[in-house]
């Protein structure tokens, strides 16, 4: 059973940045939903045994398309938004630490650089979709944009995830409204970097 992940604080406990009634519709019935869906999908296509990452890792092995797309739809949507909603916090750490500001330093140059490459990513996304910061096997770090609910999983990359930026308007629509970049520009102020640091302490082991 696929559950979504708990949150750390109040649905008001991002405001200003993100308001109460975004946090109660966006995980409160989308999240929800994808949740619901995608148990029902895992369950139907024989999978519900194996983890999120598994399943989005290996859709190729599901031939009926119609489920193979579902999963990959309602399981990404699952999975992204368990992602997002864990690294977001009210007293969110603003930079990473460890092995990860080192990563961050060799490959970008600086944490300020990394947030405007994923900020532009995101913004740059036409349509619904994700910028995310992800992991390779050898702790390598990527700068990515996917459309819809998909992730460098579900797209074969072999990586793995560990920051999600979600730009579907309904992360943003009630307060921002048309000003994507506005809300991008805010994210980073509940984005927990102690959160990213240690997903990439565990993927890179
Ligand atoms: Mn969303």
């Amino acid at each position: 059973m696929f559950e979504q992940v708990k949150l750390g604080f109040e649905m008001n406990g991002l405001e200003p940045t993100i308001d109460q009634l975004t946090m109660e519709t966006h995980y409160g019935k989308h999240h929800a939903a994808y949740t619901k869906m995608f148990n029902e999908l895992a369950e139907k296509a024989g999978v519900a045994d194996k983890s999120a990452e598994e399943i989005l890792g290996s859709l190729d092995s599901i031939a009926d398309e119609t489920l193979r797309k579902g999963l990959r739809n309602q399981g990404g949507g699952y999975y992204n938004h368990n992602l997002y909603f864990s690294t977001l916090a009210p007293d969110a750490a603003k930079a990473p630490t460890g092995k990860l500001l080192d990563k961050i330093n060799e490959t970008f140059g600086s944490v300020d650089e990394v947030v405007d490459k994923l900020s532009k990513a995101a913004v740059g996304q036409f349509g619904s979709g994700w910028s995310f910061l992800s992991v390779d096997k050898a702790g390598n770090l990527f700068v990515t944009a996917s459309p819809n609910q998909d992730n460098p999983i579900s797209e074969g990359t072999g990586r793995t995830p560990i920051l999600a930026l979600d730009v579907w308007e309904h992360a943003y629509y009630l307060k921002y409204k048309n000003l994507r970049a506005d809300y991008v520009k805010a994210f980073w102020e509940v984005l927990d970097w102690k959160k990213v640091t240690e997903l990439y302490d565990k993927a890179v082991g």
